[in-house]
Parts: structure tokens; C-alpha cells; sequence
């Protein structure tokens, strides 16, 4: 005897199929339900291999019965099936939800850099005086770096700058003064060097450096020129004076050595008495109770003519300060690379 293909039968078997398809919760029980009812040895199959027996007359119904049931479990189960999958993404969606909006547990407020906070207050300083501040090239032409500052080639006074060549023949700048350099060429070419030159420009330095407590690879300066018929060192050494007492106080001492630069003639050079030694001599000092925080000097009648300005009408002044020397002053850094190192211990110490 085949199977029961009687049309009672067949939609029995519907609502048994409908029933499961409500149960079936999982994807194991959908799988269960795919081998029961749409597999080649599932129940459909076997129903259908049952018409050949059912009576001519009766078959067109019988196969369109069996049809409506075949295509009844398959979208039915293909439904399920989607639904399903949607139900797990949602379930997933929810447990991985990340609300951004939720205050964070603080973790405190950052601080500024020690470098940014000599920058700034030496600009703050600086603002009465009417500097118009601009942003130099770290990478260089010889010529601004050294060509057009009086340092020609072969000049010992490259090797004191041995600094880092790029393939291209260009130089990482071994000094701010590069910018002075294009500042000067700027007012000869494009404004028929108008006067004065007031100019501040602060940034990034390199020089092929062995490091030590006082010298890094890398270090920043910030540098100043001003150029103006009547300028003497006097004004010079009060400039810088009263910038180191504005940074350290009043009763920091402040002296001045004689130097040598090629691009400035007489030069010297800014110092101030030890912060971490108080004058006693360390390493970040030298031992000598004094630190050098930077060079100036007047502009070298050399460099006035390279930019087309009359050293008997006109003088001026230059200097570049070690903001990282100044900054590691500020904060008592026995050692240059602290300022650097971005260790939370200092930085946490800088409001
Ligand atoms: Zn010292």
C-alpha cells in the first residue's frame, strides 16, 4: 500500500507542517525539519512519488494539491530561516551595543607641552612690540641655510652645523636664521626692502649632534630679527634680557660671553645661571653653573648687502633662542632628552 494521498491527508499534513514551523526556535530544528520534509527522502518526495498510483481522473487534483503543500515547506522554511538570522543579528546588535554618548570615566585633562608653553609666553612677551611671527621650511636650500648668511662653502663653520643631506642636495636646518634669511629676500625682492623688519618665527632644528645632557639631534629655537636704521647691541641685550626675566623671574641672572657666527658681528651669547644647580655646576650645565640658552648678534654687513640693504644706513640685531634649553630651565630637566621623552611624570608637573 502507498501513501495516503487523499486531499484530507494532504492538508492534515499541512497543518502539521505548519505546527513544527511554529515550534522550531532554532537553526538545528529548521535542519531537522529540511530532512523531514524537503530532502530526497523527505516527506514530499514520497508523496509525490505516490501519484503515479492515484486514478487518472483524480490526479490533476491531487498534483495541485501536492504542489500548494511542496511550495507551502519550502517558502515556509526559507522564511523561518530568514527570520531567524535577523533575530541573531539583532540579539548580536544589542549585546555589542556602544552607547557614545555615555560620559566617559575621566581620566583628567591633558597638559601643554613644555616647548609650547616657552613659545607662547616668549610671544606674549613679545606682543607689545609689534613682531609679526611667521613659519619657516625645516627643509632647506643651502643658500638660506648657509650661502646667503655668510657662511660660504668650506667655511669651518659648516662643520660646527654638520646637519643631516637630503639625495636632492637639501639640508635639514641647522638654525631658525634660515627663515631670517628668506624674510630679508623677501623685502629686497617683492617690497623694495621696506623697514622695519620685525619679524619672530619659532620651529624645529637639526644638527648631525652626538647627544648629551645639553645637545640632542633635533632641538627647537625660537628666533627674532629686527632691522632698523639706529639699532645698537643695546637694544639687543635689553631685548633679550627682558625676555629671560618676563620667562624666569626677576631675580634670575642673565649675562652675556662673547661668540662667533659668521652672519653676526659682534655676536653673543645668552646665559643664565643653572635652574637645576642654582649656579653650582651639573651635567645639564656643564658643570659651569651657567647655561647658554641661544646666539645672537648684529647682522653681519655681509648679509645686509646680500639682501640689498646699506650697512652704513641700516643695522639690526638677530638672535635664536633653545626653546628646548629654555623649557628644560623652566622645569628643572637635569637632562636635554626629558623634554622630549614625553614622560607623564613631567608632563603632569606643567599646568
Ligand atoms: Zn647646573
Amino acid at each position: 500500500m502507498g501513501v495516503d494521498l487523499s486531499p484530507q491527508n494532504i492538508k492534515e499534513l499541512m497543518a502539521r507542517f505548519g505546527q513544527q514551523l511554529k515550534e522550531a526556535r532554532t537553526r538545528d530544528d529548521l535542519e531537522l525539519m529540511k530532512r523531514d520534509w524537503v530532502s530526497k527522502e523527505g516527506f514530499v518526495k514520497e508523496l509525490f512519488k505516490g501519484l503515479r498510483d492515484v486514478p487518472a481522473e483524480e490526479k490533476p487534483t491531487v498534483a495541485a494539491l501536492l504542489n500548494e503543500l511542496r511550495v507551502a515547506v519550502e517558502e515556509g522554511i526559507e522564511s523561518r530561516e530568514r527570520a531567524l538570522r535577523s533575530e541573531a543579528l539583532q540579539a548580536q546588535l544589542s549585546s555589542e551595543y556602544l552607547d557614545v554618548s555615555l560620559p566617559e570615566a575621566a581620566t583628567g585633562l591633558g597638559s601643554i607641552h613644555p616647548i609650547s608653553v616657552v613659545e607662547d609666553r616668549i610671544t606674549e612677551v613679545l606682543r607689545p612690540f609689534g613682531f609679526q611671527s611667521v613659519m619657516g621650511p625645516e627643509i632647506e636650500t643651502s643658500y638660506y641655510c648657509f650661502d646667503s648668511l655668510n657662511i660660504p662653502k668650506h667655511h669651518p663653520a659648516r662643520d660646527l652645523q654638520d646637519t643631516f643631506y637630503t639625495e636632492t642636495g637639501h639640508v635639514l636646518r641647522t638654525h631658525s636664521t634660515s627663515v631670517q634669511a628668506r624674510i630679508l629676500q623677501h623685502r629686497a625682492i617683492f617690497e623694495n626692502c621696506r623697514l622695519p623688519v620685525k619679524v619672530a618665527s619659532y620651529g624645529r632644528s637639526y644638527r648631525n649632534e652626538k647627544e648629551d645632557a645639553s645637545h640632542t639631534a633635533m632641538f627647537h629655537q625660537y628666533e627674532l630679527v629686527w632691522v632698523e636704521p639706529g639699532l645698537t647691541l643695546a637694544h639687543l641685550l635689553g631685548l633679550i634680557t627682558h625676555i629671560l626675566k618676563e620667562l624666569y623671574g626677576k631675580r634670575r641672572k642673565v649675562r652675556f660671553t662673547p661668540r662667533f657666527y659668521p652672519y653676526t658681528e659682534p655676536s653673543v651669547g645668552p646665559q643664565i645661571d643653572c635652574s637645576v644647580c642654582r649656579g653650582e655646576g651639573c651635567p645639564s650645565c656643564g658643570g659651569a653653573g651657567w647655561v647658554t640658552i641661544g646666539g645672537s648678534g648684529m647682522i653681519h654687513p655681509n648679509v645686509l648687502r646680500e639682501f640689498k640693504l646699506d650697512p652704513e644706513k641700516v643695522s639690526g640685531f638677530a638672535f635664536g633662542l633653545g626653546t628646548s634649553r629654555l623649557a628644560g630651565q623652566l622645569y628643572n630637566l637635569p637632562h636635554l632628552r626629558a623634554v622630549y621623552e614625553n614622560d607623564l611624570r613631567i608632563l603632569k608637573e606643567i599646568v
